[in-house]
């Protein structure tokens, strides 16, 4: 006759009263383990945990052992965390959660644990008002981030929207990392203007939960010293981060394009509608080509007004589907965009600024707002 414990005698239906063999006397410390993490976890902020128990080496054999001696399918993982679970709650006030705030996971061999805390996302918006400014870091080459002569011992070859926005926003949410995930991304020497553009703030391990979002706006909108605007929704969810990566809105760009020979207004004009008539083709510009995979795709171009044509220069804005590189479009980069404006003028064109003016689509219809409860 094996010894168990009261608990582990209840679920299994046999057994002789003494030092369990089955948990260990697991039950026994689910008070104190509950204490010793709750302490442990005294300076995060959090409404909801979950937990997971993991069964081990001798409290595993044990489990075999049950079944294949006895025909007895133990539930002791089942039965200890849901004991856990209520014990958790009793003590913090707080609620158990699927996926919630605070994630602890305990070996039931020696009820040694882990602390998992869950990441916190927001979804806003931003606005880029300066040229040479990537959107996510960007090490520099030479020291590896580390800080070297080249880079002015920043560790960066470009400073970043995601640089300005971490900095303040660490500070609020005492939390170790954050990371800034775009709805795609405009190239370095391009502005972001009017709309501003969709993009997720996570914020790893942080230790406050509920910043107000006006503070951690103001924080960062000072900190950034006119480079970058932020506007900030709501709270959302893990979710929102493939959502908004996912999606394809149409953009509206401002270019100022430089022509390498003369070119009449009606002409320019006419070429232009000709982009807006056909699809284009485009091969994976040269530019980006060691990031990406050489493909062609097809996108297509909404609009495009003629605003001001002064010589060899001209302004325009470009309404297009997500997805198309516009320098390309303008440029031709070699043949590999067709058509493009160098193409049916018969002139390198070339675009000498760019600025995104509107990202059309985002998630302000909050339907991942997240709900703590
Ligand atoms: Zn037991
Ligand atoms: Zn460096």
């Amino acid at each position: 006759m094996i010894e168990v414990c009261n608990q582990c005698k209840k679920r299994i239906g046999f057994g002789r009263e003494g030092k369990c063999t089955v948990c260990c006397n697991a039950f026994d410390q689910i008070e104190s383990l509950a204490r010793k993490i709750l302490d442990e976890l005294e300076e995060y902020e959090f409404d909801t945990f979950d937990a997971g128990i993991r069964l081990y080496g001798s409290s595993k054999a044990m489990q075999d052992f049950l079944r294949e001696k006895f025909g007895v399918e133990d539930t002791l993982k089942e039965h200890f965390r849901s004991e856990f679970i209520r014990k958790l709650s009793e003590i913090s006030g707080r609620k158990r959660k699927i996926g919630g705030d605070i994630n602890v996971i305990v070996n039931l061999e020696n009820l040694s644990y882990s602390i998992e805390i869950s990441p916190v996302f927001i979804y806003g918006r931003y606005k880029k008002r300066v040229r040479f400014l990537s959107q996510t870091r960007w090490l520099c080459g030479d020291c590896g981030g580390k800080g070297c002569e080249r880079c002015n011992y920043t560790g960066r070859k470009y400073l970043s929207v995601e640089d300005l926005i971490i900095q303040p926003a660490l500070e609020l949410f005492k939390g170790k990392n954050a990371f800034l995930h775009g709805s795609g991304r405009e190239d370095v020497d391009a502005r972001m203007l009017g709309t501003g553009r969709p993009f997720i703030l996570e914020i790893e391990s942080p230790k406050k939960r509920k910043v107000d979002l006006n503070e951690l706006e103001t924080a960062i909108n000072e900190n950034a010293g006119g480079k970058i605007e932020v506007e900030f929704f709501f709270y959302t969810e893990r979710r929102a981060v493939e959502k908004i990566k996912k999606a394809a809105y149409s953009k509206t760009y401002r270019a100022i394009i430089s022509l390498e020979g003369d070119v009449d207004f009606e002409k320019l004009e006419k070429a232009l509608k000709k982009l807006e008539e056909h699809e284009i083709s485009q091969r994976t510009p040269q530019r980006v080509e060691h990031r990406r995979a050489d493909k062609v795709r097809k996108r297509k171009v909404y609009s495009i007004r003629l605003l001001l044509k002064k010589g060899r220069k001209a302004v325009v804005t470009i309404h297009a589907e997500s997805g198309l590189y516009i320098k390309e479009l303008i440029s031709g980069d070699e043949g590999r965009t067709t058509p493009s404006l160098s193409e049916l003028l018969g002139v390198d064109c070339r675009v000498e600024k760019l600025d995104v003016l509107s990202i059309n689509g985002g998630l302000e219809d909050g339907n991942l707002k997240y709900n703590p409860a």
